[in-house]
């Protein structure tokens, strides 16, 4: 396991982009968007660009 693993939240409803980390996911999932409020679901997040990830797609 990797600590601090870096990812990018991308609102589909609102636009909104910003990097979070895996408990800001649950949060948005849980909660829906900061920002207007909108369901959010599991594709809304990808890994950040800058986080050493497993290269994934
Ligand atoms: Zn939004």
């Amino acid at each position: 396991m990797n600590g601090g693993t870096e990812l990018v939240f991308h609102c589909p409803a609102c636009g909104e982009c910003m990097a979070v980390n895996a408990p800001m996911r649950e949060a948005l999932l849980d909660q829906g968007c900061v920002v207007c409020g909108s369901v959010v679901s599991q594709s809304a997040f990808s890994p950040s660009p800058e986080a050493n990830g497993d290269g994934t797609v």
